[in-house]
Parts: structure tokens; C-alpha cells; sequence
């Protein structure tokens, strides 16, 4: 990747985006648009349909039909596999542009957006790709004068609701497993990152889905997902972000046709150091990159440092370390190492976390202020707070930001009941070289992923998913398919 690459790409004027709706570019109904302000600068990069209740009905509608009439629900698992495999090859010789424009409204750092965002949905969509024609039905052990055969259907209009923090890598995580079953979809992008995925949905298009398949509405939750969420015509509702919406989405699914919803919610996940961690310095180094990279903003971000009082200062002291060598700046710049909050809005919900967790007693160790004010773009340096407590709000609840908080423990049992002590259920870390109790922590928090010496990795054949008010339902692996099969019985009497 070269920085002269990217400096042409970012210098290149955006036109306004409309929706994309079967096949083509829509403008709202009422003509209404969206401004998309870049976290880089905070200064208007373009503008984006602001979606009505209409809009939606028309996205639905061209699902709805395109699925009914069997384009892509009744194709071959080999037709369908090639448009998938072909997306895939599209993403990922156009993944600098990608992920240039991802970073343009999102704010990610660059080397993060092309591996994460755009390699990654590229990934994603190979490998659904690739399931599509190894999936069998089942034939049920009955008595001999009856056939039992269980197929899996396609559910018909998927609804995806998807945030900013990784648009592309969350939204394939949704759009590669629905579109391999057979599904039709209507996605609505977060408001403040809409414009990588919109470019994914023409690159369906060129690389052979038909038209009505995939469809984008933008604009803002409280309408567009709102409507979508609400639609009696959208047959599943898959989300990732925030429990605040998440909760929404199951009222207008019980005020509407009772949709299943699948809730990717969030987490305040523990990492949890032994003293007896196997490389101390090592574990400082990662457990530093799971809570900051992309400025925290990311759903299992380890945000509780849970470190055992023998070793808690001298860890303290190497995690502040590490948070002030990184250097946070411009995105776009191949420098930087963390890039820019994602917006005003979310960096002065930040800041008012470190003020609310010093009012509560907690020692600010380094961050903590707003930085590089001059260049109008939204940007906060990794920061770590220790001495929280359980009953404190920077214990409690997600920040979504690049702040760390710390508490120390005495024993196996206290770190256990620290670590299940928030509603969240998302992920977690354990650092310790005794094998036994590695397991015992794995068996013992709730969380939908246990970490053990690392923090963060995962791949592609793995489930991510939450337990306890993180959320339900799994994205990735082959368990994400389940999501978007209903089964269907035939019981043939032979
Ligand atoms: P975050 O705090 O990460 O922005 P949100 O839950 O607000 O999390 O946003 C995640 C996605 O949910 C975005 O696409 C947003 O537009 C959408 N959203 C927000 N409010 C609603 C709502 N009332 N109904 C449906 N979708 C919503």
C-alpha cells in the first residue's frame, strides 16, 4: 500500500450517493438528503438519501418480488456460489478504493480499513460463497413407509440493520450467509457510514446478482430502520449496535409480524491478567491493542482490565506505556496507528465517561482530553483509568471509545464474579500459563468468546455472538447460516 495511492483516492470528489434499490440509484421519495460529515476533518464530504417510510416500502417490495419469482432463491447452489466467488474477486481488486472511502465517513485507520473492512468482506464473501453447495438437507430416521426429509428454505425479505465501526465487516458478516442461503435483502447502513457499502451493492450487480436481490436504503434509524424494522413484509431482522435500538427492534417486531431478531449488542468485556500470565510484557502489548485499536470503537473491545494486585502496578504502568507510543492521527495517513473517534457526538460521549469515572473516584493514569482540535477532526488518545469500581459507570457501561478501565483482584474466584458482574456477555481474555484454571475460566464466564493469552484474533470459522444482554444469534462460521434457513418438513407416506 502506498501513501501516494491513497492520497489520489481521498483527493477525488464523491457525488451524492441515492438508495439502491433494484438495480439502481433512487433518491429519497420526498428528495430529502443527509449530510456525511467525515470524522477526519468534520467538513461535508458529500451527501446521502435521507430515507422515508416509503423508500423502505420500495426496497421491501423489490426483495419481496425478487424472491417470490425465484432469480436467485430458486438458482442453482453452483449459480449462486459463482456471483458470490465473483464479488468476492471484485472486492478485493478494488479494496484500496474500498476501503479509502470507508475510512472518508467511518474514520478507521487505513491499514486496519483495508485489512478489516475490505480484505475481510472479500473473505467473507468467498467463504460463503464457497458453503453454498455444501449444505445437505436431512432425511429423518422414520419407520420404512414414511420418508422424512427436512430442507432448509430460504426465509424470504432479510432486513439488516448494520452500524459504523466496521460497516463492511459486519455488514458481509449479515449480507454473504443471506444471500448464500437464497435470501433477498434490504440493508440500511448507519447514517454516518453508508458509502463502502452502497459501492458494494453496485459490485453485486457487476459481478452477476440480480437485480431486486440486495437493496440499500439510507438514512437515519429512527425512520428508515424503524420502518424496516416494522415492515409486515421483512421476514427476519438481523442488527448489530447499540441495546438501546436493540430493544426498539423487538417492539416493532412484536407491534408488526413478529420477526426474529438477531441482536449483536455490545459488550464491557474483561481481560483478565494473572500474575502468573506467561509473558507479562507481551500480554500488556495485546491487552493495549484490544482496548485501542480503531479508538476502541470496536464491539468485543477488552474496555475492563481486570489485573491480579501482585503485578498490578508494574501492568499499569506498561499498558500506559503502550497507549502513549501509538500515534493517533489523520486516517488516511499510512503513520498513524489509531485514527479518528467517529464523531463529535460520540467523542464528547467519551470525554464525559473519563469526567463521570473521575467524579466516581477513578485515577485518570494517561488520555483523557480532546487532541488535535486544529485540524476540525475528531480525535482522543488511548486512556486508561484505574481504581474503578463495580458499581461505577465506566465498570457498567460500553464507552465505545478508546478508554480503558482498570480494577485489581485478589483471587481466581473474585476475578470470576468481576468479570460476570456487568448484563453484558460478549468477550473476554485470560491471561495465565496454568492450564487448569485456563479452563475453568473459559467454563466460568459468560461470554459469547473466551480468550486465552491473546485478545482480540478470530476468524472466519469461528462464531461471534453474545450471551446475557449482549445479544443472541451468532454471525460468521457456518452456525450463521442458521439464521436465514427456516427448515421445512415434507413426511411423505410411501
Ligand atoms: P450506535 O450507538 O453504535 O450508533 P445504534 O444502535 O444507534 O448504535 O445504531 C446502529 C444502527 O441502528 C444504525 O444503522 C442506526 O441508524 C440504527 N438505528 C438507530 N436507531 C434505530 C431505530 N430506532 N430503529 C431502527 N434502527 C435504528
Amino acid at each position: 500500500m502506498q501513501q501516494s495511492d491513497i492520497d489520489v483516492l481521498r483527493a477525488q470528489p464523491l457525488a451524492a450517493r441515492g438508495h439502491f434499490i433494484n438495480g439502481q440509484s433512487h433518491d429519497a421519495t420526498d428528495g430529502a438528503t443527509l449530510d456525511v460529515i467525515s470524522p477526519i476533518d468534520g467538513k461535508k464530504i458529500t451527501q446521502i438519501a435521507a430515507g422515508t417510510p416509503a423508500d423502505v416500502d420500495k426496497a421491501v417490495a423489490s426483495a419481496r418480488a425478487a424472491f417470490e419469482d425465484g432469480r436467485w432463491s430458486k438458482a442453482a447452489p453452483s449459480a449462486r456460489k459463482k456471483v458470490l466467488l465473483k464479488l468476492a474477486d471484485l472486492i478485493e481488486q478494488r479494496a484500496l478504493e474500498i476501503a479509502v472511502l470507508g475510512v472518508m465517513d467511518n474514520g478507521t485507520e487505513i491499514n486496519m480499513a483495508f485489512k478489516a473492512e475490505a480484505m475481510s468482506a472479500a473473505a467473507t464473501f468467498r467463504y460463503y460463497g464457497e458453503a453454498i453447495d455444501k449444505i445437505y438437507g436431512e432425511i429423518a430416521p422414520t419407520a420404512p413407509n414414511i420418508l422424512g426429509l427436512v430442507h432448509h428454505s430460504p426465509v424470504g425479505v432479510v432486513g439488516a440493520i448494520v452500524p459504523w465501526n466496521f460497516p463492511l465487516m459486519i455488514g458481509s458478516w449479515k449480507i454473504a450467509p443471506a444471500l448464500a442461503a437464497g435470501n433477498s435483502i434490504v440493508l440500511k447502513p448507519a447514517e454516518s457510514a453508508s458509502l463502502s457499502l452502497l459501492k458494494i451493492a453496485e459490485l453485486a450487480i457487476e459481478a452477476g446478482l440480480p437485480e431486486g436481490v440486495f437493496n440499500v436504503v439510507t438514512g437515519s434509524g429512527s425512520v428508515v430502520g424503524e420502518a424496516l424494522a416494522l415492515s409486515m413484509d421483512v421476514d427476519i431482522l438481523v442488527f448489530t449496535g447499540s441495546g438501546a435500538t436493540g430493544r426498539k427492534l423487538l417492539e416493532y417486531s412484536a407491534r408488526s409480524n413478529l420477526k426474529r431478531c438477531y441482536l449483536e449488542l455490545g459488550g464491557k468485556s474483561p481481560n483478565i491478567v494473572f500474575a502468573d500470565a506467561p509473558d507479562l510484557a507481551n500480554a500488556a502489548k495485546i491487552s493495549a491493542a484490544g482496548i485501542f485499536r480503531n479508538s476502541g470503537q470496536v464491539c468485543v473491545a477488552g474496555s475492563r482490565l481486570l489485573v491480579h494486585e501482585d503485578i498490578h502496578d508494574e501492568f499499569v504502568t506498561e499498558i500506559c506505556r503502550h497507549a502513549e507510543n501509538y500515534k493517533v492521527g489523520d486516517p488516511l495517513d499510512l503513520n498513524s496507528q489509531i485514527g479518528a473517534v467517529h464523531s463529535q457526538h460520540e467523542l464528547e460521549a467519551n470525554l464525559d465517561f473519563v469526567i463521570k469515572a473521575e467524579a466516581e473516584g477513578a485515577q485518570r493514569r494517561t488520555g483523557g482530553e480532546r487532541i488535535l482540535q486544529e485540524t476540525g477532526g475528531y480525535y482522543m488518545p488511548p486512556t486508561v483509568m484505574s481504581g474503578v469500581k463495580p458499581k461505577d459507570q465506566l465498570f457498567q457501561n460500553e464507552v465505545f471509545g478508546p478508554v480503558l478501565a482498570v480494577t485489581s483482584f485478589k483471587d481466581e474466584n473474585e476475578a470470576i464474579q468481576l468479570a460476570n458482574s456487568t448484563s453484558y456477555g460478549l468477550a473476554a481474555g485470560v491471561w495465565t500459563s496454568n492450564l487448569s484454571r485456563a479452563h475453568r475460566m473459559v467454563s466460568n464466564i459468560r461470554a459469547g468468546v473466551v480468550h486465552v493469552n491473546t485478545y482480540g484474533g478470530a476468524d472466519l470459522t469461528v462464531p461471534l455472538g453474545g450471551v446475557k444482554q449482549s445479544g443472541n444469534g451468532h454471525d460468521k462460521s457456518l452456525h450463521a447460516m442458521d439464521k436465514y434457513f427456516d427448515l421445512k418438513t415434507a413426511w411423505i407416506q410411501l
